[in-house]
């Protein structure tokens, strides 16, 4: 067996850790003579793996009791929609920081008023900007951010003000990266594929006086429900969410936090900015104070060259190493669950590819 070293912006790499547990527990979980897949959602079994896995997300990113965890599906993009739909009385200020936010004003639009308050759309979302209280709208229930610009890698290091204004927050690319606090924040969400586990499951977690009653909203598109029937009324994604399970577990017990955690993915960003940053070859386009800790875009200033990279990289064991297509070069993803030595194998396969392809 030989694993490579997966720099994919997501679906991401997991824990070896978690594999390896998932597989043990793969025919027989938790002594009931099945795997989770198969096991009824409304089982004890299954219920004890949900409510465990809500405890350990309550406890590392240390989520106030007056907060929901919740659990859905849809991805993302479905958030887009649904926060709208749940939140929006008046209208939304949202801050342009790239793809992400330009799909959830794009579906913001479709109900409700909503303005663009700021954008760093003019300069390819190289940085975030920065807006003052008087930059938002009298009227606006919420601020909306992309916390972690997944495409362009940028990150807020501080929030923008939001007087009088819940806060919304899209980390599906930096969840659990770090401690937040999560006090500042009214809601949250995160597809899981980036820094959670599986592809398929979402994550909210929500202020509990904003779960409302709405005749007029289907009932699986709003958050009551879901806080309601603890995240099943109907059928939950289990096995994504058993992963997920697992995945704090790592956190918690094997990386020991999340400032553990913060403290290893800064090691790891900085390996690769202050290498990137003294080379002659490659460049990162991203204003330094604003540069994300999970995905990291470079480029070599030539396209034949970067496609070079990445098809050597390839060969060599690192893979989905290649930028989005808006910002073309190459992309490392290094979200918790690559480790250390895979930077450090990057950085000199990244030096090694430099001396042969610059001169003198
Ligand atoms: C990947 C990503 C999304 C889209 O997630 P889906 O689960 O595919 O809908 C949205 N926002 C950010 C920041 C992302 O990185």
């Amino acid at each position: 067996m030989t694993r490579v070293y997966n720099f994919s912006a997501g679906p991401a790499c997991l824990p070896e850790w978690v594999l390896n547990k998932a597989s043990q527990e793969m025919l027989d979980a938790h002594s009931s003579g099945m795997s989770v897949m198969e096991m009824s959602h409304r089982s004890s079994e299954f219920e004890n793996i949900l409510n465990t896995a809500k405890d350990r997300l309550r406890r590392l990113m240390d989520i106030p009791e007056d907060y929901e965890i919740l659990f859905l599906q849809g991805g993302a993009s479905l958030q887009f929609s649904m926060v709208p739909m749940n939140l929006l009385k008046h209208s939304a200020d949202i801050i342009n920081t790239g793809q992400w936010t330009k799909k959830a004003i794009a579906e913001h639009k479709k109900l409700g008023d909503t303005h663009v308050v700021a954008s760093s759309a003019e300069d390819n979302f190289t940085y975030i900007p920065k807006i003052k209280q008087e930059d938002l709208s009298p009227d606006s229930d919420y601020v909306y951010i992309c916390e972690n610009n997944t495409i362009y890698g940028t990150k807020y290091k501080t929030l923008p003000p939001h007087d009088g204004k819940l806060l919304v927050a899209d980390m599906s690319s930096c969840i659990l990266s770090e401690p937040v606090d999560v006090s500042q924040y009214d809601l949250i969400f995160a597809g899981a594929q980036k820094n959670i586990g599986p592809a398929g499951v979402t994550l909210v977690i929500i202020r509990k006086d904003l779960l409302t009653e709405n005749e007029a909203l289907p009932s699986m598109l709003n958050y009551k429900t879901y806080a309601d029937n603890n995240s099943m009324y109907n059928t939950p994604p289990t096995y994504g969410i058993y992963v997920c399970g697992l995945v704090f577990e790592w956190l918690e017990e094997q990386i020991g936090g999340l400032e553990a955690m913060e403290k290893i993915n800064h090691q790891k960003a900085a390996l690769l900015y202050d290498y990137i940053d003294q080379s002659t070859l490659y460049s990162n386009p991203v204003a330094k104070e604003d540069r994300s800790y999970m995905n990291v875009p470079f480029v070599t200033g030539d396209k034949d060259l970067d496609a070079k990279f990445v098809k050597e990289a390839k060969e060599a064991g690192f893979v989905n190493i290649k930028g989005h297509r808006s910002v073309g070069g190459m992309r490392a993803s290094i979200y918790n669950a690559m480790p250390v030595e895979g930077v450090e194998a990057l950085v000199d396969f990244m030096k090694k590819f430099e001396s042969e392809n610059t001169k003198g």
